[in-house]
């Protein structure tokens, strides 16, 4: 089926743009977001951790490795003051040839320098001869000592001065360590986490994208309820297994697809009603018409008689059609409601009023009893045609010579209407079915009374919209009461 086909299946129209099987590519997906997220949350600071440590470790070895080298210096600039290796021609090849031992032992390079800078004794044998004023020599020939490590020749250069007797600055030792292997052991334990790193990452990911099921199993399958219900087939349910909040989700689209199949049998419903309603009258004037348009001749009484049937049945379409327009306004919901300070009394009276000539064809009394000044928010007009129904019904169903009693009262917060008659009354089965749209009791016997069957659905919807409530006391051929609760202020719900 293409993207934008729509298709009718009882009543439901779907436009399938909206919801696209797998709208998304695979990795826009829930699963390989988690993946993705996990393995960086994991990654990241493994790999800080990692840089912070072989940065400590960097600065404890170079730590080590300047204080010892400084040491070092120190003893050599030492022994060298002790046997006047500056002066003393004789000693200096002895001593040269024992700091070639050292440096070979220690595996450091040994410079010796005279006040100048230049170099005396250079165990590599490269600088002998020349100057050699690297920073830490011009420190040292200061009267300091001074260790530093050199990143871009990865070496440890430390220097100590030479003095006198007389405490003068005569030159200065200069030693230089190669650092490499430090760097080597760093760079080495460097990957080593690396590939550690990236496997924990790994694995975690994989756990989590594993797992991960947990959560899009069932979600996949509310989603595949949910699209079943979009394309029409509303009697789906999701199995609800343990208890957490996939399975909150399952109940509350259950409890959704509950309602739209309550609401969709009761638009089928009302449709078939509608229909059936509107085909009766129809049918009875079609027979109606047939007759005089076959019978030849036809007195004109008859005839005269044959079209005052065809006008009932056109007035009783008429009302069915005014009762359902009326219907459809209140379903239009409370922003339809047209409210002001309406007078009860004088509403009710106004009813009372014009409902006179209908209960005086029946002989039928209307009491009206009311000792209360009541002012309500309410909508004048539809409250009319509420209380209307009622006192017309209580009309209806009274035999001739019966009474009907309308009142009017309060209390603090609700006023009540009342309207009960001595007539045939109403089964307690019933009465929880005589709101309902085209209910009547009595089919047959409620067409004579020319009733819809809308009216006490017209005077519910009124009455909830304003919300209040309406109730029915009644027993078979034991008359019937309805009161009707209104709150004196109205706000929304
Ligand atoms: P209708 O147009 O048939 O009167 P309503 O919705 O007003 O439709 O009422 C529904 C049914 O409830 C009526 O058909 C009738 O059987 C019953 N009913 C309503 N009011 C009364 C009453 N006062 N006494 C007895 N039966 C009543």
């Amino acid at each position: 089926m293409s993207r934008n086909t729509s298709i009718q299946n009882g009543g439901w129209v779907i436009i399938f743009s909206k919801i696209e099987h797998n709208s998304y590519k695979w990795y826009q997906s829930l699963r390989w977001k988690l993946f993705i997220s996990y393995f960086l949350i994991s990654l990241i600071p493994l790999l800080a951790f990692s840089y912070i440590m072989s940065d400590a470790l960097l600065n404890y070895f170079m730590e080590v490795n300047e204080k010892e080298l400084l040491y070092q210096a120190n003893k050599v600039a030492g022994s060298i003051k002790k046997i006047g290796y500056l002066n003393d021609e004789k000693n200096r090849a002895i001593f040269d040839y024992e700091l070639d031992e050292k440096s070979k032992e220690e595996n450091y390079r040994i410079l010796v320098l005279d006040s100048k800078g230049i170099v005396l004794s250079d165990t590599n044998k490269t600088e002998t001869g020349k100057t050699f004023l690297v920073p830490e020599v011009m420190v040292a020939l200061d009267g300091k000592d001074e260790a530093n490590l050199r990143v871009n020749e990865r070496a440890i250069y430390a220097s100590a001065y030479i003095e006198n007797e007389n405490s003068e600055k005569i030159g200065a030792v200069l030693l230089i360590s190669s650092f490499n292997e430090f760097y080597e052991l760093i760079d080495d334990l460097g990957e080593k986490w690396l590939i550690l790193t990236i496997g924990i990452s790994l694995a975690v990911s994989v756990i989590v994208f594993l797992t991960s099921q947990i959560i899009t199993v069932p979600l996949k399958n509310i989603l595949s309820i949910i699209r079943k219900i979009t394309a029409g087939q509303l009697f789906q349910r999701i199995e609800l297994k343990g208890h957490n909040e996939f399975t909150e989700l399952g109940e509350a689209v259950n409890t959704m697809t509950e309602r739209l199949e309550q609401v969709e049998s009761s638009r089928q419903e009302f449709v078939s009603n509608v229909s059936h309603e509107l085909k009766t009258p129809l049918s009875s004037i079609k027979v109606l018409s047939d007759s005089i348009l076959l019978q030849e001749d036809m007195p004109t009484e008859m005839y005269k008689e044959f079209l005052q049937d065809i006008n009932s049945e056109i007035d009783r379409m008429t009302n069915i059609i005014n009762d359902l327009l009326s219907l459809v306004k209140l379903d239009h919901t409370e922003a339809g409601l047209n409210i002001a300070q309406t007078d009860v009394n004088e509403l009710v009276k106004d009813v009372v009023k014009r409902l006179y000539p209908l209960a005086d064809q029946k002989q039928i009394e209307i009491i009206y009893e009311s000792n209360k000044d009541i002012v309500i928010d309410a909508d004048e007009m539809k409250l009319s045609l509420a209380v209307s129904n009622l006192i017309e019904n209580a009309i209806k169903y009274t035999p001739n010579g019966g009474v009907v009693t309308v009142g009017v009262d309060a209390d603090h917060q609700n006023a009540f209407i009342s309207v009960q008659d001595t007539g045939i009354g109403i089964s307690e089965e019933e009465q929880s079915k005589i709101f309902n749209r085209f209910y009547r009791v009595d089919k047959t016997r409620d067409r004579k009374t020319g009733g819809t069957g809308l009216g006490l659905a017209i005077t519910h919807s009124t009455v909830m919209l304003h919300n209040g409530s309406i109730k029915v006391v009644s027993k078979e051929n034991e008359g019937a009461l309805f009161i009707v609760r209104l709150p004196i202020k109205y706000s929304k719900q």
